[in-house]
């Protein structure tokens, strides 16, 4: 492990860490720090997340040069998008085209207004299957790290090389939910636009990946130095 002064920034040598004490030592500051302190502060938005320590709805699977980590996206919102998913989807385009097989006519306009709420439909459906049997799905194989999020092999699919991310950590992912925003996985790219992913993991389980992701980031820059 490596640890650096937290005022300095300079590296302090393995004799003036101590684990058992918890304590760490810089000469040149010639100032003494909490080593879980150091530890944490480095580990920024994922402070305080053992990786070694799985929360529910998390399946890991290390093969030595592949991982893979499973996430659930299963969450409380289901709920609510399953009401939008029938009121749009089957209630509002079912009264409008309904009405016209009754009563055994066409009508154009009726018909295309049915459209936008069949639209909306499809997507709460959407939503709701994956907030029922969806996940972010990991998969590291060598230096390609590719992101899934969607159910059976329906979703969105982005693949960087390891190698090409600078920083992991949470932000703003743009959705807000009652008011709030909620905050998702972002992965800074070298020469491209941050990968952005994670926002209706629950939030134990969307720290977990994210602290995972920053370590095998850290330890693959380490691997090369
Ligand atoms: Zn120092």
């Amino acid at each position: 492990m490596e640890v650096t002064c937290p005022t300095c920034g300079g590296a302090i040598v393995p004799d003036d860490v101590n684990v058992a004490k918890d304590v760490a030592f810089c000469r040149t500051c010639n100032e003494a720090f909490s080593l879980s302190g150091l530890v944490d502060e480095a580990k920024g938005d994922f402070a305080g997340v053992d990786v070694h320590e799985i929360p529910a709805g998390v399946v890991v699977e290390n093969y030595g040069s592949r991982l893979t980590v499973s996430a659930s996206t299963r969450n409380g919102w289901a709920f609510g998008w399953l009401i939008f998913a029938i009121g749009f989807g089957i209630v509002a385009p079912g009264v409008m085209i309904g009405s016209q097989i009754k009563g055994g006519t066409f009508e154009i306009a009726l018909t295309l207004f049915a459209v936008p709420f069949a639209a909306v439909g499809a997507l709460a459906t959407y939503m709701t299957l994956l907030m029922t049997i969806g996940r972010v799905r990991i998969e590291l194989d060598a230096d390609r790290l590719e992101v899934f999020t969607g159910f059976a092999s329906l979703g969105r699919r982005k693949s960087v090389r390891l190698a090409s991310v600078t920083r992991v950590y949470l932000a703003a992912s743009g959705t807000r939910v009652n008011d709030q925003p909620v905050p998702c996985i972002w992965m800074d790219i070298e020469n491209d636009k941050p990968l952005k992913f994670g926002t209706w993991l629950r939030d134990d389980r969307k720290r977990y990946v994210g602290a995972l992701l920053q370590q095998l980031v850290r330890d693959r820059q380490h691997a090369r130095l």
